[in-house]
């Protein structure tokens, strides 16, 4: 194991010890809400792309903030802080794993072994980085 791989499997084993315990609470509260009895994995999967969208726009406002915050501060707009848009980023990335978690459950999945399956194939994989991306070998 190269040592990169070496710590991300150390981190990965030490954060989804804790992922673990709160997907296992966050199932609990899907429960406790009613969305297994009345939902369905699909428009559950709609509830993830709103999350997207909103994780989204979040960014979107914090890429533009350097330019954008100091115009409208010189025309005297009201504009969150970078901190107001860092809280919607994370809350966004929280809300989009929330519905990950439950559609896993909803289709009898554990995302926790959804992602060590994910992990397992991209840690032998290669490839290149390409306008921002990365793009496997194929
Ligand atoms: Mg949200």
């Amino acid at each position: 194991m190269r040592p990169f791989e070496e710590n991300f499997a150390k981190m990965l084993a030490r954060e989804s010890m804790k992922y673990e315990e709160l997907s296992k609470l966050v199932s609990q509260w899907g429960e406790e809400k009613g969305i297994f009895a009345n939902s369905t994995p699909l428009r559950q999967l709609d509830k993830t792309q709103e999350e997207l969208d909103e994780t989204k726009s979040a960014l979107e406002k914090l890429n533009d903030f350097d330019y954008q915050g100091d115009l409208m501060e010189s025309l005297g707009v009201p504009t969150p802080s970078e901190e107001d848009l860092r809280a919607e980023v994370k809350d966004g990335i929280g809300d989009m794993l929330v519905t990950i978690i439950l559609l896993a459950k909803m289709v009898d999945m554990d995302s926790v072994d959804c992602l060590q399956s994910a992990y397992d194939v991209i840690k032998k994989r290669t490839g290149k980085m390409v306008n921002g991306l990365f793009v496997k070998d194929q």
